[in-house]
């Protein structure tokens, strides 16, 4: 466990004028001017502009583009945008929204909110976006209900709730002062946070941030909040916390003093101070996921540079990559419980 730990309110990190970036709005639009530089010598302009129409960087492809680039270049356009809304997704927009629903109504006047029936939360915002569908989630949802898509209701129903018990449980009760969440459809914070170069440049960097601790500020007093149900390895962990940096300096134009990571499985809180070094490595994941797109349209799948790893297991072109295969044929390797055989 790093600093911040699981015990005591988290706090921004940054501590009047305290930091280790000395001018977060500088640093800002150096990121901004340094990774839109990148991408244009990537993609090209004018005439000479690679064909690789909207560029949509997001967390899950920025982990495909590092993990294994033919995944990422696999996905096609149906896997370079945004992917859609499903279950799982939907699950965590609907922790997020019932959590913000749950924060501003329903107490009397003045009162502060009490501490939140997870599953109560989840089924009052339900029973509100099937009359009045707020958000893309909300929307998803509602059209979900009216074609009695039970199924997929309780998957979001139950996703959701384990979604807002986490968070929580991280961040405790009463959550931290002035959190705002992020990404809640209709409420305050609802706009997506996502950051565009200058026109004509057809990316998109799309922040995953589920909340901010703290307002914006020019000195960087605050902190964004990635809310993960369930841990990870600490590789992935400190990619994650350096994407969500770099996204979130580039669509706020202020550096944030901390990313704060959370694992609602068990508790547990990582904060991670935003420095260059963290922002360069995320820049480095959003310019990867260019270079990748121009990959794909100039070279197609094309395996050569496949990474076989546990991911292979739910890879959706597993069935044409001889690398995955031949990985999880390999001794040691079991799949949902049994070796392969
Ligand atoms: S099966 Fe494995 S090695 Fe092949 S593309 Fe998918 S993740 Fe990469």
């Amino acid at each position: 466990m790093a600093a911040g730990g699981r015990t005591g309110r988290p706090q921004p990190g940054r501590r009047h004028g305290v930091g280790r970036v000395g001018d977060p709005v500088g640093e800002a639009a150096a990121l901004r001017r340094r990774v839109g530089e990148r991408c244009t010598e990537i993609l090209g302009d004018g005439d000479d502009a690679a064909p690789v129409g909207e560029v949509y960087v997001g967390w899950f492809a920025a982990l495909d583009a590092r993990a294994c680039p033919p995944r990422f270049r696999a996905g096609g356009e149906s896997g370079w945008g945004f992917p859609g809304w499903s279950a799982p997704l939907a699950a965590a927009a609907a922790g997020r929204a019932a959590l913000a629903v749950h924060l501003t109504g329903g107490e009397p006047l003045g009162a502060p909110p009490s501490l939140p029936d997870p599953l109560a939360a989840v089924r009052a915002w339900m029973k509100m976006v099937r009359t009045a569908p707020e958000g893309g989630a909300g929307r998803w949802v509602a059209e979900r209900m009216d074609e009695r898509d039970d199924a997929t209701i309780a998957a979001v129903a139950a996703g959701a709730t384990r979604w807002l018990a986490g968070f929580v449980r991280v961040l405790g009760w009463p959550l931290p002062p002035h959190l705002l969440v992020l990404g809640a459809g209709g409420t305050e914070g609802g706009r997506p946070l996502q950051w565009r170069p200058p026109r004509p440049s057809p990316v998109t960097v799309a922040s995953g941030a589920d909340a901010r601790v703290g307002k914006v500020v020019g000195s960087g007093d605050f902190a964004v909040v990635i809310h993960r149900p369930t841990g990870g390895d600490d590789g992935r962990l400190h990619d994650r916390a350096a994407f969500e940096a770099t996204a979130a300096t580039l669509a706020i134009g202020v550096v944030p003093a901390s990313v704060l990571v959370t694992a609602g499985d068990t508790g547990e809180r990582v904060r991670v101070p935003v420095d260059t070094a963290l922002l360069d490595a995320g820049a480095d994941l959003v310019v990867a996921v260019v270079h990748q797109r121009v990959v794909a349209t100039e070279r197609g799948h094309d395996r050569a540079d496949a990474t076989p790893s546990p991911t292979c297991r739910h890879c959706d072109v597993l069935a044409e990559c001889g690398p995955g295969r031949s990985w999880l044929a390999g001794p040691g390797r079991w799949r949902g419980g049994l070796p392969v055989l």
